[in-house]
This record gives C-alpha cells, sequence and structure tokens, in this order.
C-alpha cells in the first residue's frame, strides 16, 4: 500500500527568508510597509485580531489570485506511519518540491474549494466545511493518499481564514476563498503512490467567478471532448480532470461562451456538468440535475441547492438528462461554491443555439438568493450549515 522504505526530500517553506522579504514578497506595490502585520513567528503566532482591511479595491473583485499574508501546510510521511499529525500556520511563499515528487510526475493531487463570510455584524463563517472535508476523504482514498481527519481538515480552514482576516471582503463584497491541497510530495520514479503527503491550505479573495458577472452564461456543448469517463475519477477533485478540459474551454472562450458543457462518453448524449461546476434544469416545478455515478462531481453547492428547493416546494431529481431535455427545459442553472448559482441564458449544441427566457424571478435567482440568506445569516440557519470561526 502506502508503506514505503525510500527517504523522501521534505517541502520547505521559505521560512529562512527575512521578514523583511516576505513582506515585501506578499504584498509588492499593494501596500505600504507601515500598514502590515508584523512577521510571523511560529512559536508566538497570533491571530491577526485587528478589523483593518488589506488595501483592496474591494468593489472590484473578479476571481483572480491575490496573494494574501499566511497559508497553513502539514505533512506526514512514512516516518508517521501515513497519519497527518500537527501542522501549522506559515507566511505565504513558494514551497519546495523534489523534481520526482509524486504529484509533478503522475498527478497524485487533489484540491478543494470552500469560502469564508464577513457578516454585517462583523462574524466570520464557513460554509459547510466539513463536507469539504469528507469529499477530501473520499477523494483521497481514489487517489491512494492518505488525508487530514475532518477535524484537521477544518481547524487547518478555520486558521487560514483567521490568519488572513483582513482580506475578507467587507459584507456583499464577496468572500474569502479557501483552497486546500493534497498532494503527494515525496520522490517517486516508478509509478507509485508517493512516500510523503503535504497538505496545504491557502486563500484569496473573491468576487464573481465568470467575467459576465451575474449575467446569464452561454454554455458550448463540447461533442469531442469529455471530462471523465466510468471508472475514471471525475466523481473526485483530483487536480488530473482539470488541465485535460483547458483545450475544450479555451476553445470555447475563444468563439464567445462563458464555459462548456460536457455529456457522457459512453453514449454523448446525455449532459454531465460544466468545468467546475454542476448543472440543473428547471420543468414545471421540478428541478433535475445528473446522478453522480462517479463521472460527476458531487458538489457541495448542488447538495445545498438540492436541499433548499425541496424546503421551498419543488420537486427534485437526479437523474439522466439528455440533451434534447436540456433544450427544451424552461431554465436552467450552474452550481458550485466560486460560482454560486449562475443562471444560464442559452446554450449552443451542434451549431444551434438555444435562448432561455429570463423572466424574473427565476428558479436560479429565489435559490441563490435564499443560499446567500443562509450565508449571511439574514434567515436562521435550521440546517446548521454555517460555522462561526472568530
Ligand atoms: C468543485 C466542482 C464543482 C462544484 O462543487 P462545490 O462543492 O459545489 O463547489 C462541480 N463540478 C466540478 C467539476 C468541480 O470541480
Amino acid at each position: 500500500m502506502l508503506i514505503q522504505k525510500s527517504v523522501c526530500l521534505r517541502i520547505l517553506t521559505r521560512s529562512s527568508y527575512h521578514a523583511s522579504k516576505i513582506r515585501a514578497a506578499n504584498f509588492g506595490t499593494q501596500a505600504a510597509a507601515s500598514s502590515l502585520p508584523e512577521p510571523y513567528a511560529p512559536s508566538s503566532f497570533r491571530l491577526n485580531d485587528n478589523d483593518e482591511y488589506a488595501p483592496v479595491d474591494w468593489n472590484n473583485l473578479g476571481f483572480g489570485l491575490m496573494r494574501t499574508d499566511y497559508m497553513y501546510m502539514m505533512k506526514c510521511g512514512n516516518d508517521e506511519e501515513f497519519e497527518f499529525k500537527q501542522g501549522e500556520i506559515s507566511p505565504y511563499g513558494n514551497v519546495e518540491l523534489s523534481p520526482s515528487a509524486g504529484v509533478l510526475n503522475y498527478g497524485q493531487g487533489l484540491f478543494e474549494g470552500t469560502k469564508a463570510f464577513r457578516r454585517v455584524d462583523g462574524g466570520i463563517f464557513l460554509f459547510r466545511p466539513e463536507e469539504n472535508a469528507i469529499r477530501m476523504q473520499i477523494g483521497a482514498e481514489r487517489m491512494c493518499m492518505p488525508s487530514p481527519s475532518v477535524r484537521q481538515f477544518v481547524s487547518a480552514v478555520k486558521q487560514t481564514a483567521l490568519a488572513n482576516k483582513r482580506w475578507i471582503p467587507p459584507p456583499g463584497k464577496g468572500s474569502l476563498y479557501i483552497r486546500p491541497l493534497l498532494i503527494g510530495s515525496g520522490p517517486v520514479l516508478g509509478l507509485a503512490p508517493a512516500s510523503e503527503y503535504t497538505f496545504l491550505v491557502y486563500a484569496s479573495p473573491v468576487g464573481n467567478y465568470f467575467k459576465e458577472g451575474t449575467a446569464p452564461l452561454n454554455l458550448y456543448v463540447e461533442d469531442e471532448f469529455h471530462r471523465a469517463a466510468r471508472g475514471g475519477a471525475g466523481g473526485v477533485k483530483t487536480i488530473t480532470n482539470y488541465a485535460p478540459v483547458l483545450k475544450a474551454i479555451s476553445k470555447a472562450r475563444d468563439r464567445g461562451f462563458s464555459d462548456v458543457l460536457y455529456l457522457d462518453s459512453v453514449n454523448k448524449r446525455n449532459i454531465e456538468e460544466v468545468s467546475s461546476c454542476n448543472v440543473f434544469i428547471v420543468k414545471g416545478n421540478t428541478l433535475s440535475t445528473p446522478a453522480t455515478n462517479g463521472t460527476i462531481l458531487k458538489g457541495i453547492t448542488r447538495k445545498s441547492v438540492m436541499e433548499i428547493a425541496y424546503i421551498l416546494g419543488y420537486e427534485v431529481e437526479e437523474r439522466c438528462i439528455s440533451i434534447e431535455e436540456l433544450m427544451e427545459a424552461d431554465e436552467v442553472f450552474c452550481t458550485g461554491t466560486a460560482v454560486g448559482v449562475a443562471p444560464v441564458g442559452s446554450v449552443t449544441y451542434k451549431g444551434s443555439r438555444i435562448d432561455y427566457k429570463l423572466s424574473s424571478p427565476l428558479v436560479s435567482e429565489k435559490l441563490y438568493s435564499r443560499l446567500i440568506a443562509i450565508q449571511n445569516g439574514v434567515v436562521p440557519d435550521t440546517q446548521r450549515w454555517m460555522i462561526q470561526i472568530d
């Protein structure tokens, strides 16, 4: 199994950097040195408890990477019997990897995405982070990696959010996107699981995922490339699922589409999902979304929206949805942590384009308003989805 005797090189943070270098590297031209927090010292790390904001144009946040102050790192190898024990917050910076690290050579890696929200009363909340933790555990099993416990995962996400508190956007301006990674960091030459694993968490403030903002998406239905196949790893958030669709995405973007909707690889007839979000159709009072049979990522937003829809009185179904049915739907929308609940304005398949009527109030708008209201604490969190962390 994972037990290997080879000695492994370790990922190192640039903790030997002089503090001023870290500050210069982290902030570039964004901030004056005088407004920065004190350099980090591992033994005396204190969470940043002043409410000062980072120097960001909060009104124009997109979904780009912005360097923040800190990241979290935890490692385990055969010395630890492949059990994660203790991690720590360190300054955000580059990591050092062996050229033969499992992740670099064979793509042994997983990612997650979750968000921290700042409320009007100043409270900082996470949305269902334990769901991400469980999904990482399931993915790790599939990718032959040890994984952090749910408690370790949630604690790391919490610490990363709080250490970067000044980067959490003001209420209503966006959120802090938190990106946990689990990678095979130990060296391997022959194809095998790595001898050491690293769990990393970093964060970046974000606004809207698509450059369209909240405008409806124009999806291109791809009938040449597939995202995932039966027996593959489409159902887990492995990094290996994403580079192969870049070509389909860029082809679609070049033609003015927002993103790509993939079809099942067997019949090329049933819809699966979009590159980084799940898809729903609405017909009458019924919401339907493709059933997850290993080729579709089980989105946490998907699951949450299904629950919200049910509570709001819609019929909710998980089943096969053909391309024809998609084209005849009343409404189509996408869900994901990054995109939220995004209405689809048009779908183009084999040269024909269907435009959906976008008369307010859309079902997707109702669902998204409710989700946002739960996240912002405007309606009672009867599902206990939110965790206050400050
Ligand atoms: C992350 C992701 C989603 C959305 O999952 P959420 O948990 O809702 O963020 C959907 N599809 C793919 C391919 C993804 O990578």
